[in-house]
C-alpha cells in the first residue's frame, strides 16, 4: 500500500519528531542512532537517512528521511542521504514481528555504561516513574558490541529480540519496538529512566530490588481504562508522548 504524499510527510514528520525529543533528551549523541517506520504493506520503511549530507538526531527534518526496502537499498529520498549501515537491524525486526510498527535504535550513555560493567537492569522502583515493568519482564543485553551491518547480524539480533521489545548492546545501545512511532519512543523515554536510575542507584551503592509483594502487583497486566490517576494504555502513551513534546518544545496539538 503506497503513502500518499501527505501520509508521508506526516509520518516523516513524526520519524524526525521523536529524533529531535531523544536527541534533546540527550539519549544519544551526534548522528549516531535513527528511528524507523514499516509502510504498511510493503517490504520498506521509512528511517532517518545517514551519509554525506545527515544531520545529528537531534536537528532531524521530514526531509532527513528517506525510504529504504528489505533488502537495505534506498527507494527514495534526497541525494546526499543513504540508507544506514544498520537498516539490517531494522528491516529484520521487521520481517520477523509482523506487529512491529516502529524500531528506535540509539546509543544512550547509562545503558550502556551498565552493559559495559555488567550490570543487571533491577526493578528498583515501583510508583517514582515508568520503566518498571520493563525491568520485570526483564531488561537482557545482546553480547556483540559491532553494528547490525548484514543480513547475518540482523538475522540473529531480531532472533534475539523475539518476545522482546526492549534489549540493550553490549558497548553499543538500545534497540527498541513498538506498535507506532509514539509508542516506541516513550517506550525508549520508560528504558532510558529504568536505566538511568538503576546506573545512579550503582554509584551510590548496592541497589535492591522493590519487595516481592510489589513485583508481583507490577507483573499483573495493566489497566487500559483506568478511573482514577493517569489513564492508561494508549491514551497514557499518547499523554507521555504530550508531555515530552511539550518539554522539548515539539509539542503541536
Ligand atoms: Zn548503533
Amino acid at each position: 500500500m503506497a503513502l500518499t504524499v501527505d501520509e508521508r510527510r506526516e509520518i516523516s514528520e513524526t520519524i524526525a519528531r521523536s529524533c529531535r525529543i531523544m536527541g534533546k533528551l540527550d539519549m544519544t549523541h551526534a548522528a549516531l542512532g535513527h528511528v524507523s517506520y514499516r509502510v504498511p504493506g510493503t517490504e520498506t520503511m521509512l528511517i532517518k537517512g545517514k551519509g554525506p549530507n545527515e544531520v545529528g538526531v537531534r536537528y532531524t527534518r521530514p526531509e532527513d528521511v528517506i525510504e529504504v526496502d528489505f533488502n537495505a537499498n534506498k527507494v527514495a529520498g534526497p541525494d546526499g542521504l543513504q540508507p544506514p549501515s544498520e537498516s539490517y537491524l531494522h528491516l529484520w525486526l521487521y520481517k520477523t514481528n509482523p506487529e512491529v510498527q516502529s524500531v528506535i535504535h540509539i546509543h544512550p550513555r547509562p545503558a550502556v555504561l551498565l552493559t559495559i560493567c555488567n550490570k543487571p537492569i533491577l526493578p528498583i522502583y515501583a510508583a517514582y516513574g515508568t520503566g518498571i515493568r520493563l525491568a520485570v519482564e526483564g531488561v537482557e543485553t545482546y553480547q556483540r558490541s559491532i553494528t547490525i551491518h548484514d543480513d547475518q547480524l540482523g538475522e540473529e539480533f531480531a532472533g534475539f529480540m523475539v518476545n522482546r521489545k526492549v534489549a540493550l548492546m553490549r558497548g553499543h545501545g538500545v534497540s527498541v519496538t513498538g506498535s507506532s512511532i509514539e509508542d516506541a519512543t516513550v517506550r525508549a523515554i520508560a528504558l532510558d529512566e529504568l536505566t538511568t536510575m538503576n546506573y545512579q542507584a550503582y554509584l551510590l551503592g548496592d541497589p535492591q530490588p522493590i519487595p516481592d509483594i510489589d513485583l508481583a502487583e507490577m507483573q499483573k497486566p495493566p489497566d487500559p481504562n483506568r478511573t482514577r490517576g493517569s489513564s492508561g494504555g494508549d491514551a497514557g502513551m499518547r499523554a507521555t508522548w504530550r508531555y515530552y513534546s511539550m518539554l522539548t518544545d515539539e509539542y503541536q496539538s
